[in-house]
């Protein structure tokens, strides 16, 4: 299992972490060359939506990355990767938009923008949940289904092979979102 990072900005680093205490390659990408390396799974850290989005676009990868995901490549955003995959932002740009999901940018007001919880994931029990200035799931549509909800808003969900959550699973010691994810890529543990 080759996992592909997004390494534009913003937290990868501890992705390859989660990883590799699971036991999966990965590499990062950094440019529009990085994606002729085959890879079987993708990430999309938390960091800036819109600074990302605008990357993926002047470096011409935002197409391409489409066209894997449409295509079935497995993916997980976290964050504003969750942002990038969504097809809906309210009152906000789309990038990606491969995600059957409304999202609701920065939703937790700047107070209230970064805490920890510990809730229920479907399938996986309670998992440690750290939010940094969080989007949330205003609605799923055809096809993702909920996956976690945090006082009433959806902050985990899933669309075939695409996974997202609002929180930061890799800035914990839990690494169980993690394996959740590479199981859907087709990894064996
Ligand atoms: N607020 C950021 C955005 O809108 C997301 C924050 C994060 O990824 N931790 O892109």
């Amino acid at each position: 299992m080759v996992v592909a990072i997004l390494a534009l900005q913003g937290a990868f680093v501890e992705h390859g972490y989660m990883l590799d205490r699971l036991g999966a390659e990965h590499f990062e990408i950094r440019q529009k060359k990085d994606l002729d390396r085959p890879f079987d799974a993708l990430i999309l850290p938390g960091g800036e939506s819109t600074v990302m989005g605008k990357l993926l676009r002047e470096e011409g990868m935002l197409e391409i990355l489409q066209e894997k995901i449409n295509a079935g490549l497995p993916v997980f955003g976290t964050c504003a990767g969750l942002i990038l995959l969504a097809k809906e932002v309210a009152e906000d740009k789309t990038y990606l938009g491969t995600m059957n999901i409304r999202v609701k940018r920065n939703a937790y007001g700047r107070q209230l923008g970064s805490f920890y919880t510990e809730e229920e994931v479907k399938g996986l029990g309670k998992v440690p949940m750290t939010f940094i200035r969080a989007p949330y799931i205003e609605k799923v549509m055809e096809g993702a289904e909920i996956l976690a909800e945090v006082n009433g808003r959806i902050v985990a969900a899933r669309q075939g092979k695409q996974l997202v959550t609002a929180f930061h699973p890799e800035l914990n010691e839990d690494v169980s979102v993690h394996k959740y994810f590479l199981e859907m890529a087709g990894m064996k543990f």
